[in-house]
């Protein structure tokens, strides 16, 4: 059996005195600590025997966005995005709906899209969802039911509500198949307002029309309207040239 002993120096300080170190990926000279990044900071990203030293923070966010493009899928995976719209790109989708959902991406702000089921609601948002994670922004998936099925494990929900709550962008899927229970309108409606009042970001598809989803409850229809709107009609399967959009 190898000797299990190891030694490493995790970020041993930016040196005062001494030679300037170099960036260990391009050498440049780092002159000072504001504009260096610890290697030890990209643990994750560059393989355990690079996480030492200092990189300059152009290399450093070129790891982590190289790190983000070649796992794509562990991080659809990890934030929750369905399997079958992993393909979705915003390439697939028609160039309005893209500009929309590009100009989401730059606001803390609610999205909505409304359309019948098989309209390609969902295969959109995660077409967003997949730019704004390899742009390193935090996100979590959810469809409604599943909130809606967790809020009622009163011993895991205080956490998780808070996670809800606080995560930088959060998708709702298929908001209102749950409408029947005052439960989960509670429940979703108190999600959607904290985050509101929190000015974060939050999507969410629907197949109720706009004065379906105001009749429903209009405090937190006027929220989940008040950011940007995307009204789709018809199953346009356009919105997959290869076919793989499935419902929703
Ligand atoms: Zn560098």
């Amino acid at each position: 059996m190898a000797d299990q002993t190891t030694v490493r120096v995790v970020n041993a300080g930016f040196p005062q005195c001494g030679p300037v170190p170099a960036c260990g990926e391009c050498g440049l000279a780092l002159q000072d600590r504001a504009t260096t990044v610890d290697a030890w900071r990209l643990h994750g990203f560059v393989p355990p025997d690079r996480e030492h030293g200092w990189f300059c923070v152009a290399c450093a966010e070129r790891i982590k966005s190289t790190w983000r493009t070649e796992n794509t899928v562990e991080l659809l995976t990890s934030a929750k995005v369905p399997r079958r719209h992993h393909a979705a790109t915003l390439a697939s989708l028609p160039a309005d709906m893209r500009r929309e959902l590009e100009r989401w991406a730059k606001l803390r702000e609610s999205l909505v899209i409304l359309g019948p089921v098989g309209s390609g609601k969902s295969w959109s948002v995660a077409a967003i969802c997949r730019e704004l994670l390899l742009a390193g922004r935090t996100l979590e998936w959810w469809a409604a039911a599943d909130v809606v099925t967790a809020a009622r494990a009163f011993d895991t929900w205080d956490e998780t509500s808070k996670r809800l709550r606080s995560v930088e962008v959060l998708v709702v899927d298929d908001l209102a198949a749950e409408r029947d229970t005052d439960f989960a309108l509670a429940v979703l409606a108190e999600l959607v307002a904290a985050r509101w009042d929190g000015c974060l970001a939050t999507a969410a598809t629907t197949n109720l029309s706009t004065s379906a989803l105001r009749a429903w409850h209009p405090r937190m229809a006027s929220r989940v309207l008040s950011g940007i709107r995307v009204e789709l009609t018809g199953r346009d399967r356009r919105l997959a040239p290869s076919g793989g959009v499935a419902d929703g």
